[in-house]
C-alpha cells in the first residue's frame, strides 16, 4: 500500500491536519483509535483561527468574548475595542469541535484505520499484517508519542508541580466575561459558554491547593473565588491532570514530522496549545505540499514556540501577582491605557499564532 501522507493519531490535531491536507487536494491516511475527550473541556480559540476553520468549511458554534478581566489585586479589564479583531477570542466546547471536525473528515472521505500501528521501521509503518510506505509520516499521537519514540528527537520537559482542575459549573448569576484570577496558589480561569449560567473552570493550582481540593471538596475550595457567579448549583465532569510543558528539540526526522501534543505541550493558563498547533498545521501543510526541506518546519515555528513557552513559564512561576501591591498599583495605572491594551493584545496575537 502507498499513502503519500500518513497521519498517526486521530485526535483533534490529527484530524484537523487530515482535513487541511484534503482541502489542498492531498488526501491523507489516518491511523489510530477514535479520540476520547473530557466533557468539561473548552478551548479558547484565537479569532484568526476561527477564520481558518471557516476556510475549511467548519462553522463551529462558539461564545465570542468581548471583555476579559484579569484579577490581580484589582480587576483589570482588557477590552475588545482596542483589538484589531471583532472579538478577543472564542470559547469552543472540545466535544463540539471534535464532532464538527469528524463530520468534515467524513465528507472528505479520508481513509481511517482505527487501530494502533505495530511497528515503524526505516520510514515504513506496519499496520495489521501490511506495511505502508508513506512519503511523509505526521506524528499526532499525543505527548507520549509512540511515533516520536522511533526517532532520535529529544524532548525538553518542565514539570510544574501544578495540577489543572477542569469542570463545568452551573450557577445562579449570569456570567458573560472571560475572567482570569492570578491567585497565590495558581491561576483560575472562568470561561463563559453560550449558556450564561454554565461556566467552564480551568484552575491551574499548586500541589497544596490540589491536596485541599482532594481532601475538602472542589465546590468548597472554588466557592471562595466565584462570588461573581452567584451560588454554585452543580459541578459536573470534574477532572484533574498534572501540568507538564514539553517541546521537541527538532520538529522533523527523515520523513517523520511532529505535530500537536507530540511536538509540544504548554501550561494551560494562556489557552494557546491548540492555537499554536493550528498554526503549526498550516506551516507543515505548506512544507509538505511544496516539498520544502523538512527543517523549514522547525525554522519557521520554533521561535514562536520558545516565545510562548517563555511567557507562560514566567506567568506560571510568578507567585503572588495578586498580592504585590506595588506592581498592582503600576498595573492599575497602566492597563486601562489604550496603548497598553493594544500592546497586550498584539502580544496575545504574537504568542497564539
Ligand atoms: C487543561 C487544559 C486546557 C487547555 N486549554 C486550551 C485552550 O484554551 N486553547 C488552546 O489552544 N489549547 C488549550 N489546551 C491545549 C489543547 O488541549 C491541546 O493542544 C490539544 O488537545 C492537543 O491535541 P492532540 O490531538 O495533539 O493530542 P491528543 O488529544 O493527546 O491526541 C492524541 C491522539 O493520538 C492517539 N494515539 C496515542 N498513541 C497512539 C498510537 N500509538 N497510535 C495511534 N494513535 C495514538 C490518541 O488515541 C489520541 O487520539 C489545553 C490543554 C489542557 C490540558
Amino acid at each position: 500500500m502507498t499513502h503519500p501522507n500518513t497521519i498517526i493519531g486521530a485526535g483533534l490535531v490529527g484530524q484537523l491536519m487530515a482535513i487541511n491536507l484534503a482541502q489542498h487536494g492531498a488526501k491523507p491516511l489516518l491511523i489510530g483509535p477514535p479520540p476520547k475527550f473530557l466533557k468539561s473541556m473548552v478551548l479558547a480559540i484565537h479569532p484568526s483561527h476561527m477564520h481558518f476553520f471557516q476556510q475549511l468549511g467548519l462553522d463551529i458554534p462558539s461564545k465570542a468574548i468581548k471583555k476579559m478581566v484579569l484579577q490581580t489585586h484589582h480587576n483589570l479589564q482588557i477590552d475588545q475595542k482596542y483589538s484589531k479583531h471583532a472579538h478577543l477570542c472564542h470559547i469552543v466546547h472540545y466535544g463540539t469541535l471534535v464532532h464538527h471536525i469528524e463530520n468534515k473528515r467524513r465528507l472528505h472521505q479520508i481513509a481511517w484505520l482505527k487501530e494502533q500501528p505495530k511497528a515503524l521501521n526505516q520510514g515504513r509503518i506496519k499496520i495489521g499484517d501490511a506495511w505502508i510506505e508513506p512519503e511523509n509520516i505526521i506524528a499526532c499521537d499525543g505527548s507520549h508519542s509512540w511515533t516520536r519514540s522511533h526517532t532520535p528527537i529529544l524532548v525538553q520537559r518542565e514539570q510544574y508541580d501544578q495540577y489543572a482542575h477542569i469542570a463545568m459549573i452551573s450557577h445562579t448569576a449570569a456570567h458573560e466575561i472571560a475572567y482570569q484570577a492570578f491567585l497565590p496558589q495558581g491561576t483560575l480561569a472562568l470561561l463563559p459558554t453560550n449558556n450564561p449560567y454554565l461556566t467552564a473552570v480551568i484552575w491551574s493550582c499548586d500541589t497544596q491547593q490540589h491536596v485541599k481540593i482532594k481532601t475538602d471538596s472542589f465546590k468548597n475550595q472554588l466557592s471562595a473565588y466565584t462570588h461573581k457567579l452567584g451560588k454554585i448549583i452543580k459541578i459536573e465532569h470534574h477532572h484533574n491532570m498534572p501540568i507538564v510543558a514539553s517541546l521537541a528539540e527538532t520538529y522533523a526526522h527523515q520523513n517523520i514530522f511532529l505535530l500537536g501534543n507530540a511536538l509540544h505541550t504548554i501550561h494551560p493558563l494562556a489557552g494557546i496549545g491548540f492555537n499554536l498547533a493550528i498554526s503549526d498545521c498550516q506551516t507543515l501543510t505548506d512544507t509538505i505540499l511544496n516539498r520544502l526541506p523538512p527543517e523549514t518546519y522547525t525554522k519557521k515555528r520554533k521561535a514562536q514556540h520558545l516565545k510562548a513557552h517563555y511567557l507562560t513559564r514566567c506567568i506560571a512561576k510568578t507567585r503572588g501577582l495578586h498580592q504585590d501591591k506595588g506592581l498592582n498599583k503600576i498595573l492599575k495605572g497602566l492597563l486601562p491605557l489604550q496603548t497598553c491594551q493594544q500592546i497586550i493584545l498584539e502580544q496575545i496575537d504574537a504568542i497564539c499564532l
